[in-house]
Formats: structure tokens, C-alpha cells, sequence
């Protein structure tokens, strides 16, 4: 990912190398070429416009540091302006305070929610929890079955429907596996919810049911960062109707432009909190703001 943003801007920094100072064309020029490369991206517009007018601010401003040539200057606010739409700081997981920590998955099918939710389960287990996960995705044929496969990998208990636990009910579903966590002692509880393939409001209204009834600590948002531009829209669409603390993005290992990663945080106000990067159970992890945009201006 990231691989034509990173070069573009690679050659942007490059004309400015052996400038003295930056004059006012320079900085217009250099800001029309970021302009395009993060078009290029498929960071959506409003995202762009405020990114390239932040870091044509700073750039005419006097903050520039001595010791930094024009071309380390401009770097050096394109890096702080990507950390800032990228959602800052670290964002790590809230546990609850009392009880089992509740997470709830949301989002399209396909979008790699239950690849995910076992991805998180491992990455929990190895830092000492006691995670177990919730099929309470009753929607797609197998997902239940998928999800069983996923937590015997991982070597994490699955709760799943079955008869007095709430069989086609993935609210009765959830109910009952929060149970389940308290009575057998697991502190974190994740639920896998089901997604179609499009936005519909009788899923919305389900992943709405499911939240209200289980009141999650976080509620994650898991898209697909190859779905360029359509990730935002979706976003949106689930933000208004179920509502979320934090982002997935998963497939960052494919050669999505990056667009997704770039504008989501900034649009909707959530923070990107994990980044899922393969089919590998280990390929998983916090999402660094920090790190991602020096990848991207490596
Ligand atoms: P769900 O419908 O949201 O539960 O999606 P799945 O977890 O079934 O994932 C859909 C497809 O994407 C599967 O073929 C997964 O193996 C694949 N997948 C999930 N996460 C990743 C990832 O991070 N990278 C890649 N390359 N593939 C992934």
C-alpha cells in the first residue's frame, strides 16, 4: 500500500532539494503536487483540501526550524499533517472497569470482520487475557463454522447458537455468551456481527439491537482499505446507524492506493485502531499514526 502516494511525494521533496528558501511559488507548486498525489490516493476531497491548505499554512509561516533545509521543512510538516489526519495518537483498547471488557465487530461482509475477530483474539491472548469469541454473525452460511476454525487456530473458545442459547437470535446470541464469559472468568468478550453486502437498514437495526442489548466498551468498525473511496461512504453509513469508538482497517497488505487509511479517521472523527495486514493470524496490530506516515514518506 501507499507505494505510488510514497513515490509521488518522493519526487514533490525532490525539486525542492538545493533551495535556498522557499518562495511563495515553490510552496504553491509543492502544494499542488501533494494536492494531486494524495488525489492519486483516493483521499477524498474535503480531506485533501484541508491537508494541503494546513501544510501551505505552516509552510509560509515562521515556524520553519534553522537547522532544516526547505526541502526537510516541508517534510517535516507533511509527516506532522499525516500523523494529525491518520488520528494523532495511538489509540489503544479501553477495558472495562469491572466485568468481562465487551468488543463488538461491525461491518461489510467480506470486509475480513471474522479473520479479524480471531486476529484480536490472539493478540489479546498473548498479552495475558483470557478473550473468547462471539458468532453472532447468523446472516452468512459458514461464518459461524468459520469463526469455530479461526478460534481453534488461534486456540481461543468460541461461543456459538445452539439450542437454549439463542439459536437465530444474535442478540440472544450475545445476551448469553456475556454470561457464559462471567460464569467461566473471560475478561474480554468479542462479538462477530453479521454483515451483508451492501449496507441495509434491517443490518443496521440488528448491529443496533446487538449494541443496545450488550452495551460494548468499543465497537469497531472493520473495513476493507481496498475499497478506496467506497470505505468512507460506508463509514459514514455505519457511524449513523450503529455508531463506533474505533476503525479496523484490514487488507493493508494489498496494493490499495491508501485513500481508506487516510481519510477515514479524519472524516468521521474515529480514530484507526488496528491495522490487519494478512491471512496470517499474527498479521495484526495497533495502528501507529506515527509510524504509518513515516512508511508513507519513507
Ligand atoms: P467477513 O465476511 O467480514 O467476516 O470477512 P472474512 O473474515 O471472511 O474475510 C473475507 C476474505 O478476506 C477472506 O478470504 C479472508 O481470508 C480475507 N482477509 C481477511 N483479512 C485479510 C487481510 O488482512 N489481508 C488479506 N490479504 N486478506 C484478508
Amino acid at each position: 500500500m501507499f507505494a505510488t502516494l510514497s513515490d509521488r511525494l518522493a519526487d514533490t521533496f525532490k525539486n525542492l532539494r538545493g533551495k535556498g528558501k522557499l518562495s511563495e511559488a515553490d510552496i504553491d507548486a509543492t502544494a499542488r503536487e501533494i494536492r494531486i498525489a494524495l488525489l492519486e490516493a483516493d483521499v477524498a476531497l474535503p480531506v485533501v483540501k484541508e491537508f494541503v491548505a494546513a501544510v501551505k499554512d505552516r509552510a509560509r509561516g515562521e515556524e520553519v526550524s534553522q537547522a532544516l533545509n526547505p526541502a526537510q521543512q516541508i517534510i517535516k510538516i507533511v509527516n506532522e499533517e499525516l500523523v494529525t489526519i491518520l488520528g494523532g495518537e495511538t489509540r489503544r483498547l479501553r477495558y472495562a472497569k469491572t466485568g468481562p471488557t465487551v468488543i463488538m465487530l461491525a461491518g461489510l461482509q467480506g470486509a475480513g470482520k471474522t479473520t479479524l475477530a480471531a486476529k484480536l483474539a490472539l493478540w489479546l491472548k498473548d498479552q495475558g487475557k483470557t478473550p473468547i469469541l462471539v458468532a453472532a454473525d447468523l446472516q452468512r452460511p459458514n461464518a459461524v463454522q468459520q469463526l469455530q476454525v479461526n478460534g481453534e487456530r488461534v486456540g481461543v473458545p468460541v461461543f456459538a447458537p445452539e439450542a437454549g442459547n439463542g439459536v437465530g437470535n444474535p442478540v440472544e446470541v450475545a445476551r448469553s455468551a456475556i454470561d457464559e464469559a462471567k460464569r467461566k472468568l473471560h475478561d474480554v468478550v468479542i462479538i462477530d456481527t453479521a454483515g451483508r453486502l451492501g449496507v441495509d437498514a434491517e443490518l443496521m437495526k440488528q448491529a443496533a439491537d446487538i449494541r443496545d442489548a450488550v452495551q460494548p466498551d468499543e465497537v469497531l468498525f472493520v473495513v476493507d482499505a481496498m475499497i478506496g473511496q467506497d470505505a468512507v461512504t460506508t463509514a459514514q453509513l455505519f457511524l449513523d446507524g450503529v455508531g463506533y469508538d474505533g476503525v479496523v482497517l484490514t487488507k493493508l497488505d494489498g496494493d490499495a492506493r491508501g485513500g481508506a487509511a487516510l481519510s477515514i479517521a479524519s472524516i468521521t472523527g474515529r480514530p484507526v485502531m488496528f491495522a490487519s495486514a494478512g491471512e496470517k493470524m499474527t498479521d495484526f496490530d495497533l495502528f501507529h499514526p506515527d509510524r504509518m506516515a513515516s512508511r508513507i514518506l519513507d
